[in-house]
């Protein structure tokens, strides 16, 4: 399938359709791997995961780490948190060529912040192997990225508009790329990137290899990707198997949006027994409610697209390292982001979008461990909250007293 047919009508596949329900992927592949030992792994990448503290594959890493390896298009779907990011990392590590310098794999992810995270994991990971990986995004020198990619860099870690700069001044040789990942696949080929994705995707060789990765993966994505993906290999890993059991989910009754602050302040204490992320659903909303936290001598920390770039590195890493507790931020931390103390989600706004609702309580109780989300519920949110309780076949119960306890 070549990269301009991508508007094109979606192909005809044998058993495609039979295969996808009510919106989620079904696996049509089984074969399951449980040890990085298995893997015919070349030793150098094996080291590095050894090393970064891995011990055993994840569900979705015994499944779809080989047929990614194997130079299949794959589909793989799996709740945050479950290790979709080595998945792809350690795929391409074991594909790329580091005796040639040419950039080899492309991932794009829709945020600047998650695209540096996977660079550090890819870095991490390829240790061993003189790997290298840049992140290419927006808000950075742009001549200072020209020269790193010059330089040659095996893999490209960005978000779609600086990434399709760089291939369009020529500074990223697209050439010798033979792995496309998108991360958040279904956000990627949402209304808002499709366009800057597909613009990126013509650029690229025709015979490339695509993997696509997401905890979400709504039907009307599956059918763009039948465009531009060849025979996918889907993998699953369904929610039983899976970690979201690991977080509990509760609403507190505000009544009315004014009550919302005193709740939080209540809360504060619980906030700061490990890390914590409120989601606002808009920016200014996050701009007012630090503001007033801060009025309060409550020490937050705020985070979402209008600051430079300069500011969201600086908060991002005062975060990762722990020194803030509190982060304030909007959907722009939704997706991806992983730190690992961070065992308490607020939704101060309940999300508007009820894939935006996973992604964000999965921000907690990362790997399995323990996690908690609390969603502030005025009387206007109650039909949303029933929608996403639906939606996800769950229960949100009301919070209880002894929630300090549960984190
Ligand atoms: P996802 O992309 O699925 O949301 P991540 O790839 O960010 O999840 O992984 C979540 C956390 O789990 C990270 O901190 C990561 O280092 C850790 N992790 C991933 N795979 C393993 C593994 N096999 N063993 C131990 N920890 C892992």
């Amino acid at each position: 399938m070549s990269a301009t047919d991508w508007d094109a009508e979606p192909v005809e596949r044998e058993n495609v359709a039979a295969l996808e329900i009510e919106g989620v992927i079904e696996s049509n592949y089984d074969e399951v791997v449980d040890s990085f030992d298995d893997m015919s792994l070349r030793e150098e990448l094996l080291r590095g995961i050894y090393a970064y503290g891995f011990e055993r594959p994840s569900a979705i890493q015994q499944r779809a780490i080989l047929p990614c390896v194997k130079g299949h298009d794959v589909i793989a779907q799996a709740q945050s948190g479950t290790g979709k990011t080595a998945t792809f990392s350690i795929s391409i590590l074991q594909q790329i060529d580091v005796s040639d310098p040419a950039c080899q794999a492309l991932i794009l992810a829709p945020t600047r912040e998650l695209a540096q995270q996977i660079q550090k994991v890819v870095i991490a990971l390829g240790d061993y192997m003189n790997a290298n990986c840049h992140a290419c995004i927006g808000g950075t020198n742009v001549r200072e990225d020209m020269r790193k990619l010059e330089t040659g860099v095996h893999v490209v870690v960005g978000t779609p508009g600086r990434v399709f700069d760089m291939v369009q001044r020529n500074s990223l040789r697209p050439d010798k790329i033979k792995i496309f990942v998108l991360d958040e696949a279904d956000e990627m080929l949402s209304r808002g990137f499709k366009d800057q994705i597909h613009d990126v995707f013509r650029l690229l060789p025709h015979n490339i290899q695509v993997i696509l990765l997401s905890a979400t993966m709504p039907q009307d994505v599956l059918e763009v990707t039948k465009c531009f993906m060849r025979d996918p290999i889907r993998i699953l890993v369904k929610k039983e198997e899976l970690t979201l059991e690991g977080i509990k989910q509760f609403y507190v009754n505000v009544t009315k949006e004014e009550w919302k602050f005193d709740t939080l302040t209540d809360l504060y204490e619980t906030l700061t027994i490990t890390q914590a992320v409120i989601f606002c659903n808009t920016r200014r909303k996050v701009d007012w409610l630090t503001q007033r936290m801060t009025e309060r001598d409550f020490t937050v920390s705020a985070l979402h697209g209008d600051m430079t770039q300069q500011e969201r590195d600086v908060i991002m890493r005062a975060f990762r390292s722990g020194s803030s507790r509190v982060l304030i931020t909007t959907d722009l931390l939704a997706r991806g982001i992983d730190v690992q103390q961070v065992s308490l989600v607020i939704n101060f706004d309940v999300p508007t979008n009820r894939e935006n609702y996973i992604h964000r309580i999965g921000r907690g109780g990362r790997f399995g461990r323990k996690g908690v989300a609390i969603n502030f519920i005025s009387d206007e949110d109650k039909r949303t909250l029933k929608d996403i309780e639906q939606f996800y076949n769950t229960d949100i119960e009301e919070m209880p007293m002894n929630v300090a306890d549960l984190i």
